[in-house]
């Protein structure tokens, strides 16, 4: 019985839906990708599909 909870990444312009234990954590929020827990320091998008981040 797993309780899985699902998040939207942290990220103002991120889309994406994450589960909270594969969340990459960072300043208390969660990310769906190291990019957007940095803030896209390199402009480079966390590359799922369908997101504009
Ligand atoms: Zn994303
Ligand atoms: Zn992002």
């Amino acid at each position: 019985m797993a309780i899985v909870t699902h998040m939207k990444c942290a990220c103002e312009s991120c889309l994406c839906v994450i589960a909270v234990e594969d969340a990459i954590k960072k300043n208390g929020k969660s990310y769906c990708s190291e990019e957007c827990a940095e803030g896209h320091p390199q402009g480079v998008g966390c590359g799922h599909s369908g997101c504009e981040c």
